[in-house]
């Protein structure tokens, strides 16, 4: 889609009070007024409490429609309310990604006893015991849904490795031993082997599992009308079972049945091979652009902002690249924390906005904001969807030649008459640079949309222009 905007419409700290999916549907219309084109929900099915984000995944087929965990409705509400959420977004042309978290279950039913080694953590190869028995909480048997949508009962053979021996009360990482069991491959090297991420972790090597997971994609993308998915966790999940997964779904749905993976390593290298196992039939988020804006938030002045896009996904696979700036892991006090600190995010979602690859995702965190405080950036926000939406077209020429002022330009194109733009961002003093925007601009007066610059700028018989911008802010230049 032309300058699709997707938006990651949660963020970690939501209220449990039942209203996202009612929310969402009355933004709707909002949404589309924007120009955000998609959204990406949070895993939409019962967790193993009902506060729980959606990551402590139960039982996928539970949308918020049987007593299980002790409530109907998840964190985020009930399945009428999510399918008529789903509606809403479609009449308004938003397409909707759902959360997939495959890696693993939790919340079991039960516990079973059954054969495992202990390993150590931080190389998962490496036995710190021999096999003895556990009790682990590998049990789902699902009371309150039966076997309404699927029958398939979930037991310790269909498990890689748990986190606990409840017999015990011992936490670590317990690979279940068995015949042919062994961690997954595919799945990323560090640690030795990075199969097991938390919970119970499930065996992609054992055919019901496969078969069960497809007809689960297959299922749900019918179910809810989905038109792509957002999966989670993929360097925990045999890469193989990634592509043939999107094989069986995309033969339901149709090859334009999106996918993006998330594979959260900060080297292009990592991501490139993902890319070639999984035969490019999903996109990436940009891990390493998102630490790069990270790093540059952090140091100030003293990062080179002509390094900004190098060794980036999107300057090499700029079709298969979802750019963002913060997510709900990146975000204070979660995971993987590398939150872009306030001052440099006008400039990276300028940059993400307003570039010409790439598929931006803008977090609910940074529109809306965070634990129910209004996010600072709102208004920014718009004034970039709004120059997208008017202005992000044609060519783009990039200056990403100086260490504290870069910027690029698009040139416009006759579909949209008065686009084009000229981007610059600085990290130091007050700057300026002479870019060049086309011939077909020349004699034009252009002006600075953030409301960070009061000149007006001309546009010279070789189609350049020199373009100013204030110390450690963006400047984004358009046709007056
Ligand atoms: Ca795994």
């Amino acid at each position: 889609m032309k300058n699709g905007v997707m938006m990651q419409y949660f963020e970690w700290n939501m209220p449990n009070n039942g209203n996202l999916w009612k929310e969402l549907k009355a933004d709707a219309a909002h949404l589309h007024e924007i120009g955000v084109t998609s959204v990406w929900i949070p895993p939409a099915y019962k967790g193993l409490k009902q506060e729980d984000e959606g990551y402590g995944t139960y039982d996928l087929y539970d949308l918020g429609e049987f007593d299980q965990k002790g409530t109907v409705r998840t964190k985020y509400g009930t399945v009428q309310e999510l399918k008529e959420m789903i509606a809403e977004l479609h009449r308004y042309q938003v397409s909707v990604y759902l959360d997939a978290v495959m890696n693993h279950k939790a919340g079991a039913d039960y516990t079973e006893k059954f054969l495992a080694r202990e390993v150590n953590p931080e190389q998962r190869e490496d036995a710190e015991s021999d096999p003895y028995e556990i009790e682990g909480w590998t049990g789902f048997n699902f009371p309150g849904r039966g076997d309404k949508y699927s029958a398939f009962k979930w037991h310790w053979y269909h498990f890689s490795g748990v986190d606990c021996d409840a017999s015990t009360g011992k936490e670590g990482i317990f690979q279940v031993v068995g015949e042919g069991k062994a961690w997954n491959g595919g799945v990323d090297g560090e640690n030795g082997n990075y199969d097991f991420l938390m919970f119970a972790d499930l065996d992609f090597d054992h055919p019901e599992v496969v078969g069960e997971m497809k007809n689960w994609g297959v299922w749900v993308s019918r179910e809810l009308n989905l038109d792509g998915m957002r999966l989670d966790a993929i360097k925990h999940i045999n890469d193989q079972f990634i592509k043939h997964f999107l094989e069986a779904v995309r033969a339901e749905r149709g090859d334009r049945f999106y996918a993006v993976g998330e594979c959260w390593k900060n080297d292009k290298e990592s991501l490139d091979e993902y890319l070639a196992q999984v035969e490019y039939q999903v996109d990436l988020f940009d891990v390493p652009l998102h630490y790069h804006m990270f790093q540059a938030s952090q140091k100030g002045r003293d990062f080179d902002l002509s390094t900004l896009i190098e060794g980036t996904l999107v300057a090499d696979h700029p079709d298969l690249a979802v750019t963002f700036v913060d997510n709900h892991d990146s975000q204070k006090n979660s995971s993987l924390e590398s939150q872009v600190k306030d001052w440099f995010k006008p400039m990276a979602y300028g940059l993400i906005l307003l570039m010409k690859e790439g598929y931006p995702c803008i977090f609910y965190g940074d529109y809306y904001g965070v634990k129910g405080k209004k996010s600072p950036h709102r208004l920014i926000l718009d004034i970039l969807l709004d120059a997208r939406r008017r202005y992000a077209f044609g060519e783009q020429h990039n200056y990403f030649d100086h260490p504290n002022t870069v910027g690029f330009t698009r040139t416009g194109d006759t579909e949209h008459p008065g686009s084009g733009l000229a981007l610059l961002i600085s990290n130091g003093e007050d700057g300026h640079k002479t870019m060049a925007v086309g011939q077909h601009h020349r004699g034009e007066y252009w002006y600075e949309i953030t409301g960070n610059r009061k000149e007006e700028v001309m546009i010279d018989e070789k189609g350049e222009g020199t373009f100013p911008v204030s110390g450690g802010k963006l400047a984004v230049w358009v046709k007056r």
